[in-house]
């Protein structure tokens, strides 16, 4: 049987799972007065949905490449606990995940550490590595920035092991208090686009911005929670962390608003088949155009080769595609690194 029939196959399964949770989870999670990006029941934003005829036939017509089963990384050094006031230091973790470090502050981005994306621990998209730094190594986490809801990005059994651990700020989307309160997991800011939170001591301000893309953890739940990024302004840096996103007319207003970055982290994996995920992930020539729109100092591409999510792309499809984008755009590629799992480096 074809991985894509199989990936069918396991869609029926959770279709029927989640018509029995139905009504518990159709409710709306947040219960505010509508905007220009949310209708009373669910957001909206810049076209990012697919019809379930388009979903169908991308399942259907699906020719995927063969992954890697298991692919060992070279060890990394261990996190410094802090930098310096002035420093800036990224350490890509896995997927999503990225550490930064700046203004006195530890920050960690969707972070996940599970064997799976997926509503359940042993079962889903299974991960072909590790993540590259070891919970265990992690330093001191001060602030959790969600993107959005989907498995991949809102790992609970993480974020509990985290709560538990370091007692951080988790700053996410509108909505998504419900899901983390029945988990237990307190600390929660929501934010609506473009609503700022401020860290004290510090001063370091957080901005919730749009993204394209969508929200929901089963077929009946889409887009009743908000998804978007994060803009980061301390008094060592401006970083923008784009979350799991399209390429769209929000960049503009993002690049409208703030004239610079010293660093942007942006997605650059998923991107194939183009014309079913364009409107939902960047590839690496869209992250290089946001990269030049934005006035990037430096940006670093994430989310890649670390689920077999939808593997209709190479497992390292997206380093020669970003090769291509810089060379294309007249970039140096010493403005736009891939980091290895695990590996860190100072921002200048
Ligand atoms: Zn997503």
């Amino acid at each position: 049987m074809s991985f894509s029939k199989y990936l069918l196959i396991i869609f029926a399964i959770l279709l029927i799972f989640f018509i029995a949770v139905y009504f518990r989870l159709s409710g709306a999670l947040y219960g505010s007065p509508p905007s220009d990006h949310f209708d009373g029941k669910r957001f909206f934003g810049e076209e990012s949905d697919h019809s379930f005829a388009d979903m169908v036939k991308w399942l259907w017509e699906m020719e995927t490449v063969d992954w890697p089963e298991w692919i060992d990384d070279p060890p990394q050094p261990k996190p410094v606990e802090y930098v310096n006031n002035e420093e800036l230091k990224i350490t890509y973790i896995n997927h999503a995940t990225a550490l930064i470090q700046t203004d006195s502050l530890n920050i960690l981005t969707d972070p996940i550490w599970s064997d799976y994306a997926g509503p359940f621990s042993w079962a889903g998209t299974p991960r072909v590595r590790a993540p590259g730094v070891k919970f265990e190594d992690l330093p001191k986490i001060d602030i959790i920035l969600i993107s959005h809801d989907h498995y991949d990005h809102l790992d609970l059994p993480t974020l509990k092991k985290l709560a538990l651990k370091f007692q951080p700020i988790i700053l996410a989307g509108l909505g998504m208090n419900g899901i983390l309160k029945s988990e237990n997991i307190e600390n929660v800011v929501e934010l609506d686009w473009w609503q700022e939170y401020t860290v004290d001591p510090g001063d370091v301000k957080f901005t919730f911005v749009p993204a394209r893309h969508s929200s929901g953890r089963n077929p009946f739940g889409n887009n009743r929670t908000l998804w978007g990024g994060y803009v980061i302004e301390g008094s060592a840096s401006r970083i923008y962390y784009a979350g799991d996103t399209a390429y769209g007319q929000f960049l503009h207003s993002i690049a409208e608003r703030y004239n610079s970055f010293r660093l942007t982290i942006l997605p650059v994996g998923s991107y194939e088949a183009r014309w079913f995920m364009r409107n939902q992930h960047m590839n690496p020539d869209d992250a290089v155009l946001a990269h030049q729109l934005l006035n990037s100092k430096q940006s670093i591409g994430i989310h890649f080769g670390t689920f077999v999510e939808h593997p209709e792309q190479t497992i390292n499809a997206h380093e020669q595609d970003l090769a291509t984008a810089l060379n294309k755009y007249g970039i140096p590629e010493s403005d736009f690194w891939i980091l290895g799992f695990g590996a860190g480096r100072f921002v200048r």
